[in-house]
């Protein structure tokens, strides 16, 4: 996937939910999250939000292995948002949480050789921990009932119970059969993000001279203003004018703005060891502060970002407090080491357009 000077672009693709199984090493958007280790998952306290202590839902993966290195034969990136759009401060990243995890080819889990993609191929599940049945991490506790379904929070037992369990509990009580764990139950459904593929493919080379980039890309810029304003119906075209016509030039953002428009609909960059492409240059420079991986003290680099475009894709509204970000920075460590924990945290930046 990494090459030495192109960007690879990320692009949304509707796929059936088995195509997107663990043993296909997905990259993914949205539903719960294709573990790759299916083991040490991380523990529902490690995924909560450090502002509202909500446990935190699966927002996208990417697959990204080392191609020469025998511990990242296979190697994926998870990132997890909370769902509450009030934890979402411009320019900070604490209502997210990234990590990575890896595995040499020859593992407990998957085959040496690539799987074939048919839906009916048997896998084996019992080295899958149980796993909440609303999002689909680690879920250590069991419904007192019918001690079939799985939870990992006492909040998404009690959504589950209010949109379905409560119907399907007592049928589950005396079936010989556990639940589908890969299944988006309703109350799965108001919580989790809509399901997508990611493909990742290079970047055109050129700027495109067809396209008027300014234009395009304004359509981004308003959505985002009316957002902060408030509801849409809320600011009038002048309104919106004057507070555009109010905000300084903008450089970083000429620059997004252009090198975006060459694929208006990418949701992610990725150009490991290269530089971010920053949505504005009006948050000063203290925003890049990279620790070094806690893991092996070494240094970390930039990996891929996420583009707000992807906003768009997954069914979060325009409303007041809703989720909301610039740009979505990743760096991980550099040697991808292998210390830790088998999901490792990394770091995400948070760029905000506004500040
Ligand atoms: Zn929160
Ligand atoms: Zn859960
Ligand atoms: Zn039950
Ligand atoms: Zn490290």
């Amino acid at each position: 996937m990494a090459s030495n000077s192109k960007v690879d672009i990320g692009f949304l693709e509707e796929k059936k939910s088995w195509q997107l199984h663990p043993r296909f090493f997905p990259s993914k958007v949205g539903g719960k999250p294709a573990w790759l280790d299916l083991q040490d998952l991380p523990s529902p306290n490690e995924l909560l939000c450090k502002k509202c202590n909500d446990p935190l839902v699966f927002l996208c993966q990417v697959y990204a292995p080392y191609e020469d290195s025998d511990t990242a034969f296979h190697r994926t990136i998870f990132l997890f948002i909370c769902r509450n759009g009030s934890c979402c401060r411009t320019n900070n990243s604490d209502n997210f949480i990234v990590l990575r995890c890896q595995l040499p080819r020859k593992n407990d889990f998957y085959s040496f050789e690539p799987y074939e993609e048919v839906e009916t191929e048997d896998f084996a599940m019992d080295k899958w921990p149980n796993l909440c049945n609303l999002c689909g991490c680690k879920g250590p506790s069991h419904c007192s009932k019918c001690k079939k379904t799985y939870y990992c929070s006492r909040k998404h037992q009690i959504l589950d119970w209010q949109k379905g369990h409560k119907q399907a509990c007592p049928e589950l009580q005396t079936a010989d059969s556990k639940p589908n764990n890969f299944i988006v139950t309703e109350a799965g459904k108001s919580v989790l993000f809509k399901e997508w593929e990611l493909i990742v493919d290079e970047e055109d080379e050129e700027d495109s001279k067809d396209v008027d980039v300014g234009e395009e890309m304004e359509k981004l810029r308003k959505l985002m203003e009316e957002k902060r304003a408030g509801t849409l119906s809320n600011v009038s075209e002048d309104e919106l004018e004057q507070y555009t016509k109010a905000m300084p030039e903008d450089k970083v953002f000429n620059k997004f703005n252009k090198r975006v428009a060459r694929h208006p609909d990418q949701v992610l960059r990725y150009d490991r060891g290269g530089q971010p492409l920053w949505i504005t240059g009006n948050s000063g420079d203290s925003i890049v502060n990279v620790p070094n991986c806690q893991y092996c003290n070494g240094e970390r680099q930039f990996e891929f970002q996420i583009m707000p475009q992807l906003l768009n894709f997954i069914g979060v509204g325009i409303e007041l407090n809703s989720i909301d970000w610039g740009v979505l920075v990743v760096y991980t460590c550099k040697s991808s080491c292998n210390q830790g924990p088998a999901y490792k945290q990394e770091v995400i930046i948070k760029q905000d357009l506004s500040s």
